[in-house]
């Protein structure tokens, strides 16, 4: 058993990143366990263009290196394991990981969400042959290609556009019969020839064996059925929260979203949440750095509070 640590944060995309600068500028004793890679969702978009103080775009992966530089400059130590359980009910909590288990003094819950899935046959087994959740990471393997994309938010409409640049076809399939996506996107995606657009319609049937060969399209309104021969199918219909861990440990909303107040205190003494996790109306990058920043603060007033600094 290592000794107790001040702070630790599950999570090393911007809100994970941003509480440790926070609270290793604060001199407090930090800890980021990250499962994968740094930037969490955001190392998964090439150009960022809404990220304050960056004239010209500047891309996920990038930004996200430098935020963890930043943080481990201040004295966070960064871990790459995957978390598997904590233990929050008395005031010294533990987190287990594949390789250790740690104490601390305060958890701040920083795991954000992923892509939700379909939910139709095949579809994990075709993920990574054809399938995929993230048209930066995956969409140049379909270069010249034809491919589909499912949704009809801004990331269904960013996607459309950016697969639109080297694959001769793009379908955009949509389960209403307008997107949700905004106007400036809209936009964009309405101007571009070789997008084509598939209204009240669901993805219903994956064709292919060991790669994605086609996909089978229902018309809500009429039940119609057509098959399309793409190669690439991009789901882009929203995101899941990374809650499991925490699942009957701490309150939930209705969408299984962490629920906190303004200083990021969840209903457990000593587990704050931010970023992408937490109940809220905005989900970005700059929101996810800025809950950061505010669950470190609270995690340095409570160890204040509680263990007198
Ligand atoms: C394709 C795409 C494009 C986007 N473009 C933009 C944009 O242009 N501008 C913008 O502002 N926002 C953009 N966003 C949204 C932005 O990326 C997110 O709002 C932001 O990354 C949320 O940050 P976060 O730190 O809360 O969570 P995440 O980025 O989701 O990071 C969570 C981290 O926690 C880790 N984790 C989860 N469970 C565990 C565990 N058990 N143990 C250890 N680690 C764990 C994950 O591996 C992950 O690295 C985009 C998102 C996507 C998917």
């Amino acid at each position: 058993m290592s000794k107790v640590r001040d702070v630790i944060i599950i999570g090393g995309g911007p809100a994970g990143y941003t509480a440790a600068l926070y609270s290793a500028r604060a001199g407090l004793d930090t800890l980021v366990l990250e499962k994968l890679a740094p930037g969490g969702q955001m190392a998964t978009t090439l150009s960022m263009e809404n990220y304050p103080g960056f004239e010209e775009p500047i891309s996920g992966p990038d930004l996200a290196l430098r935020m963890e530089n930043q943080a481990r400059k201040f004295g966070a130590v960064v871990e790459y394991d995957t978390v598997t359980e904590i233990i929050t009910d008395s005031e010294i909590k533990t987190v287990k990981t594949l390789k250790n288990i740690y104490t601390c003094k305060t958890v701040i819950l920083c795991m954000g969400a992923s892509p939700k899935k379909l939910g139709i046959p095949r579809e994990d087994p075709l993920r990574g042959s054809g399938v995929s959740y993230c048209a930066v990471c995956d969409g140049a393997l379909f270069r010249g290609r034809e491919v589909a994309v499912v949704g009809g938010g801004d990331t269904a409409a960013e996607n459309a556009v950016y697969l639109s640049r080297f694959c001769p076809k793009v379908w955009l399939i949509h389960r209403r019969d307008s997107l949700r996506a905004t106007k400036v996107l809209q936009k964009e995606l309405f101007s571009i020839k070789n997008i084509e657009f598939i209204w009240d319609s669901v993805v219903e049937e994956l064709h292919g064996q060991f790669a994605l060969e086609g996909i089978t399209v229902r018309d809500l309104k009429t039940g119609n059925r057509r098959k399309l021969d793409v190669e690439g199918l991009f789901i882009s219909i929203g995101l899941t929260p990374s809650t499991s861990l925490v699942e009957g440990k701490v309150a939930l909303d209705p969408d299984g979203y962490v629920i906190t107040d303004e200083r990021m205190r969840t209903n457990v003494p000593g587990v704050f949440a931010a970023g992408d996790i937490r109940s809220k109306i905005l989900r970005q990058v700059i929101t996810a750095a800025a809950d950061g920043a505010v669950a470190a603060h609270s995690a340095e007033q409570y160890i204040n509070d509680v263990f007198g600094g």
